[in-house]
């Protein structure tokens, strides 16, 4: 399937939807393109799962920011790789070091750059360990088996919706006993 063709149909899904994400954020290695870049060479030229490239144009097209959060040890190959795959000014965060917590601190950062609630962003990555850590933040996490696809961002909107739904229903509760509770201390004052 050709990128227009992937698009078109990620615009289809998207559509399907009536709770978007705010922000998605990718990692790289083995989610956005089928390889470790510090196995790699800066002067070869990359490429990506085949439908990466079209649903980051469609998430872009449909006016949902997207990000990246990648631990790898070699930031240098991987920002030489997102530019020659021209995705570089696409993203409005990219997050790229090494550390042992899992993501935590990239999406940490993520959060106080682009003010995003946790809550308002989906993730895909292709390591059980970061969807753990991650998805405690708040954040939908999915986890990719061969990089990111259209099955894969169907998947993710609609954990994203289910996750939507459960937490506005659950701040409605709270907002019906938070009000019963001041209603009953009133009385009581009385
Ligand atoms: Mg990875």
């Amino acid at each position: 399937m050709g990128e227009e063709k992937v698009k078109e149909e990620a615009m289809q899904i998207l559509g399907m939807f009536q709770v978007l994400p705010r922000l998605v954020v990718f990692d790289l290695d083995y989610t956005l393109w089928p390889f470790y870049c510090e196995c790699r060479s800066k002067r070869e030229m990359p490429s990506m799962y085949p439908h990466a490239k079209g649903i980051l144009h469609a998430l872009k097209d449909k006016g949902i920011d997207i990000a990246v959060a990648s631990r790898s040890p070699t930031a240098d190959i991987a920002n030489t790789f997102v530019d020659k795959l021209s995705i570089k000014s696409m993203f409005v965060a990219k997050e790229i070091f090494p550390s042992w917590t899992n993501k935590t601190d990239h999406f940490q950062r993520i959060h106080s750059r682009t003010r995003v609630p946790y809550n308002s962003m989906l993730f895909f990555d292709d390591e059980n360990r970061n969807i753990q850590a991650v998805s405690k933040m708040g954040v939908t996490s999915i986890l990719v088996g061969n990089g990111v696809n259209l099955g894969a961002l169907r998947q993710g909107l609609t954990e994203f919706a289910e996750n939507w739904n459960a937490s506005q229903k659950n701040k409605q509760k709270w907002i019906t006993k938070f009000s019963q509770n001041s209603n009953s201390s009133e009385n009581k004052q009385k």
